[in-house]
C-alpha cells in the first residue's frame, strides 16, 4: 500500500496476534541511519528525500534478517517489497530457505486521506520524509515503482486487498478474516 496506509500500525497488531517478528525495512533503515552504519551514510539523504534506496541494499538488508533465529517460524515483512526486482530477489532468497510468500495484503486507501494522514503523523513522529515534498515524492515513487509489484503478486497467488479506511481495530478485524488466522 501507499505511504501512510496503515502498513506499519497492522503489521504491528498482527505480528503481536501470531507471535511473529515483524520485520520493518523503514524502521531498520532509520535505525541505520541514527546510528551512523554504513547502510545508514548511504540511505540517509535518499530517503529524506522521499525516493527509494537501493534494491542491492535492500535486499541485504532482506538477507540478513531472514538468517536470524527468530525469523525461522515466518515473518510479517512490512515496507518490503516495493519494485519488482525486491518481489524477484526475495521470492529467490525465500526459496533458498524452502519458505515462500504466504500472503500478500494490499492496503487499499484514497490519495486524500492518504494526504491528512501523513500530515497528521508529521505532528507526532516529525519524520524528515513526512514533508510536503518528501511525501510528493513518496507518492510518485509509489506509483512509478510499488504499484507494479502488486500485478507481480496477482499474477503469482493470492493478494488480499484490504479497505484500509475506517478504525484500526476494523481494519485488523478485516485483516484476520482475509487471512483466516
Ligand atoms: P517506510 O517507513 O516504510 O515508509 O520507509 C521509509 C523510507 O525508507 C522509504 O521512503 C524509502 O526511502 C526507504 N525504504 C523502506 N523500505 C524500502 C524498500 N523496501 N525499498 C526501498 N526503499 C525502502
Amino acid at each position: 500500500g501507499p505511504p501512510g496506509a496503515g502498513k506499519g500500525t497492522q503489521a504491528a497488531l498482527l505480528a503481536e496476534r501470531l507471535g511473529l517478528p515483524k520485520f520493518a525495512t523503514g524502521d531498520l533503515l532509520r535505525d541505520a541511519v541514527k546510528r551512523g552504519t554504513p547502510i545508514g551514510l548511504k540511505a540517509k539523504a535518499v530517503m529524506e528525500s522521499g525516493q527509494l534506496v537501493n534494491d542491492d541494499i535492500i535486499m541485504g538488508v532482506v538477507r540478513d534478517e531472514l538468517a536470524k533465529p527468530e525469523a525461522a517460524k515466518g515473518v510479517i515483512f512490512d515496507g518490503v517489497v516495493r519494485t519488482v526486482p525486491q518481489a524477484e530477489g526475495v521470492a529467490r532468497l525465500l526459496a533458498e530457505r524452502s519458505r515462500q510468500m504466504d500472503c500478500v495484503l494490499f492496503f487499499d486507501v484514497p490519495d486524500s486521506e492518504i494526504l491528512s494522514r501523513i500530515e497528521k503523523r508529521r505532528g507526532i513522529e516529525g519524520r524528515a520524509d513526512d514533508d510536503p515534498a518528501a511525501v510528493a515524492t513518496r507518492l510518485r515513487a509509489y506509483r512509478e515503482q510499488t504499484a507494479p509489484v502488486l500485478d507481480w503478486y496477482r499474477s503469482r497467488g493470492t493478494v488480499h486487498l484490504v479497505q484500509a479506511v475506517g478504525k484500526v481495530e476494523e481494519i485488523a478485524s478485516q485483516v484476520k478474516g482475509l487471512i483466516g488466522r
